[in-house]
Parts: C-alpha cells; sequence; structure tokens
C-alpha cells in the first residue's frame, strides 16, 4: 500500500525548516519538498544582523544550510522538487509534484513570497551590492548615505520612514504626483526634513561599479520624457509583493492578493489539516525570524490536529 505522509512541508525558507525541525522532534518524521528555490529569499542576500543568536552579520546562504542540517539532523526527509498541484479535496491530501505523487494527512504551506521587482538594467546585478527590497534588513548598511525608495504605497512610506531615522536623506520616487499610503503615513513623512519627494518620475537604471561591488547613481525618466541622475548609495524596491500562492488559489481562503488567511494567533487555514506559516500568510512583517515563529506554530498545531484525529 502507498504510504501516507504524517506531515508534508512546502518549501524550504525559515518558515519551512523550522516547522521540520518541529516536526521531526516530535517524531513525526515529516517530508519536506523544497521547491525549486531550496533555502528561500535568503538565498539572495549577503549579510544578515537581525537573525537572533548572532553577535556578528551572518551570511544568509550560510544560515539556511544551518536550518537544513539541523531539520535533517532530526530525521526530515528532504525532496528536491516543487509541487504542481495540490487534491485538497481528496483525505489524506495528494500532493502532484514534478517527479511523484505524495498523500500526506497535514500539509503545511511555507511558500513565501517574492518581492516585485522594477525590471530595468542593472536592478539584479547590484541586488545585495546597494539595491534591496528590505529596509529592516539592509538599511544600517547605509547609515548615514543617501538612498532612494521606489513606490507610493504604505511599504513604500514605512521603508523611507525607517530610513529617514539612519540615512543622511531619503528620495522618495513615485511614478505619479500622489502617493497611495495611508494620509497618517504619508504626513508623518511629510513633516521629515531629510525627505526629498521626486514626483511623476520612473527609475529606468541603476549604475554601479562592479568591482567595488557597490551602486553610484540610477536614471530617473520623469512623465514629459526629461532623463536625470541622481547619485545615490542604496536603491529600495517597494513597489508590492507577491504571495506564491497561485497553487492553492479557490482551494484555501486567501484575501484579494493571494495572501493565505489564516485564523487569529493560529496558522490554520480554511482546510481542516492545512496550514500556513511565514511570508506566504505574512504581508505586514515579512522577516525571516517571524517566518520561523509561524513554522514552529504550524509544526505544533499540525501534531495536535495529527493527535485529535487519532492518526499518529
Ligand atoms: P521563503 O524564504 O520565501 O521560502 C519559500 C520557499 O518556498 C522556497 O524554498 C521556495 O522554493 C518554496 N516554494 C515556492 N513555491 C513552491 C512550490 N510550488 N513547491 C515547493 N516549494 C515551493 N529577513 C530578515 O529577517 N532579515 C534580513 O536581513 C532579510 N534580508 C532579506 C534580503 C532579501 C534580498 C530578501 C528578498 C528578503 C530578506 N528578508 C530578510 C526577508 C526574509 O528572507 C523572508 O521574510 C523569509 O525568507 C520568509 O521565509 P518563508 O519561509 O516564509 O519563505
Ligand atoms: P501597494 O499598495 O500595491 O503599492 C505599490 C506601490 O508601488 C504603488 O504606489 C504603485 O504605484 C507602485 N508601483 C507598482 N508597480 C510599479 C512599477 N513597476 N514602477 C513604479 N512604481 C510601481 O503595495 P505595498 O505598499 O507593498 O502594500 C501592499 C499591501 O500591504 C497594501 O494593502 C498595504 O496597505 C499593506 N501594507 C500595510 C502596512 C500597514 O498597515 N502599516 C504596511 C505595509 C503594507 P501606483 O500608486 O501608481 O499604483
Amino acid at each position: 500500500m502507498e504510504k501516507t505522509e504524517k506531515i508534508t512541508i512546502i518549501g524550504s525558507g525559515p518558515a519551512g525548516y523550522t516547522a521540520a525541525i518541529y516536526a521531526a522532534r516530535a517524531g513525526l518524521i515529516p517530508l519536506m519538498v523544497s521547491g525549486l528555490e531550496q533555502g528561500g529569499q535568503l538565498m539572495i542576500t549577503t549579510d544578515v544582523e537581525n537573525y537572533p543568536g548572532f553577535e556578528n552579520p551572518i551570511q544568509g546562504p550560510w544560515l539556511m544550510e544551518q536550518m537544513k542540517n539541523q531539520a535533517k539532523a532530526f530525521g526530515t526527509k528532504i525532496i528536491l522538487d516543487h509541487v504542481k498541484e495540490i487534491k485538497i479535496e481528496s483525505r489524506p491530501f495528494e500532493l502532484l509534484t514534478e517527479n511523484s505523487s505524495i498523500k500526506s494527512h497535514t500539509v503545511i504551506i511555507a511558500t513565501g513570497a517574492k518581492a516585485r521587482w522594477l525590471n530595468i538594467k542593472g536592478e539584479q546585478e547590484f541586488m545585495g551590492l546597494g539595491v534591496s527590497a528590505c529596509a529592516t534588513c539592509d538599511g544600517f548598511f547605509f547609515k548615514d548615505k543617501e538612498v532612494a525608495v521606489v513606490g507610493g504605497g504604505n511599504t513604500a512610506v514605512e521603508e523611507a520612514l525607517f530610513l529617514s531615522n539612519l540615512c543622511k536623506r531619503v528620495n522618495l520616487i513615485h511614478r505619479r504626483d500622489k502617493l497611495r499610503a495611508e494620509k497618517i503615513l504619508q504626513d508623518r513623512l511629510f513633516q521629515k526634513k531629510n525627505v526629498n519627494f521626486i514626483w511623476d518620475s520612473n527609475v529606468t537604471q541603476v549604475i554601479g561599479n562592479t568591482n567595488e561591488k557597490k551602486i553610484t547613481s540610477i536614471i530617473l525618466t520623469n512623465k514629459n520624457n526629461k532623463i536625470s541622475e541622481l547619485p545615490i548609495d542604496g536603491l529600495f524596491v517597494a513597489i508590492g509583493h507577491s504571495p506564491a500562492t497561485s497553487l492553492f488559489k479557490n482551494k484555501v481562503k486567501m484575501d484579494n492578493e493571494g495572501y493565505i488567511f489564516t485564523e487569529p494567533d493560529s496558522t490554520k487555514t480554511s482546510v481542516e489539516g492545512v496550514f500556513a506559516a511565514g511570508d506566504v500568510t505574512d504581508r505586514i512583517y515579512r522577516q525571516a525570524v517571524t517566518a520561523a515563529g509561524m513554522g514552529c506554530m504550524s509544526a505544533i498545531e499540525a501534531e495536535s490536529f495529527l493527535n485529535f484525529k487519532k492518526l499518529i
């Protein structure tokens, strides 16, 4: 007879690995389908300074390798594969990957989210070398320097507020002449003396020095097609995030942007036995430590579900 897993974790970022560590230590021998980006978003960054437990900066890929080793040490089975389809109406649940079919009593969704990028010349090349999508993560590297934030929503304004307390000058660049952020946030930003607003403009290129591994300026194009160059040390792209949830559309409840709904103070989704942890359900904090925290919660909740249903 085909084996049924007790817990299958989809995704191998901080949420997925933490769920795996807790589930494995509970003796549940979880199965993790790592996805194509094994290790998740932190694999594309360098210094991480805000994950607790480390006095000195650590490297994102190193941290994820430690999490993977810890999860494996307690017995997590990891397969390098990608979930293509989930049959959520069947019990046990059925997951179809590129290479296999998995049956599982519970599923933890930890597929994360991706920052939206401008897709302009120089953006990918200088990612982590001056181009970032997270001021909380990378703002400190630009202390007393000049930076720019792109976007006009809550995230852009919050990023600009955060950076204004650290940086010499913050340029907020928006493609229209009105911000869409909440008024209270806008008012706070308008009061900042070191914030410069550049309206009706798009960033069309990032220029930097590859040898020195830093950016030096950006090219702006305004609505009249006037082109200008702005010297800066850091560019923060804050034009929204997309959760990786297309797979679960019409299967678990989501908000209109695709973030999975969970019950308050819980990782339970609208489907009994399916849990969601990390950036896939979090439109506000989006940090490795919050994702890890939710991963822990999801494994504990999955274990109690299995106990309650007498499946272990
Ligand atoms: P993710 O890390 O996004 O992982 C998602 C996982 O799901 C991936 O492994 C992916 O392969 C997998 N997946 C997706 N779809 C499927 C599928 N269909 N089948 C199987 N697997 C799938 N946070 C901090 O706290 N400090 C920092 O310094 C910091 N720096 C950052 C720098 C950068 C450049 C970026 C992009 C983010 C940074 N963050 C930082 C944010 C942090 O990386 C995220 O909050 C965190 O990684 C979210 O973890 P997660 O486990 O929810 O998802
Ligand atoms: P958002 O509200 O979708 O705003 C994205 C911004 O980026 C918009 O101003 C948009 O311009 C701009 N933009 C989009 N694509 C662009 C492109 N290619 N080039 C240039 N600019 C581009 O995204 P968000 O700010 O990340 O917020 C997402 C959700 O989370 C919102 O519902 C928000 O309220 C919520 N959130 C809440 C808080 C909070 O409550 N404190 C904090 C953060 C986020 P236009 O305005 O012209 O469309």
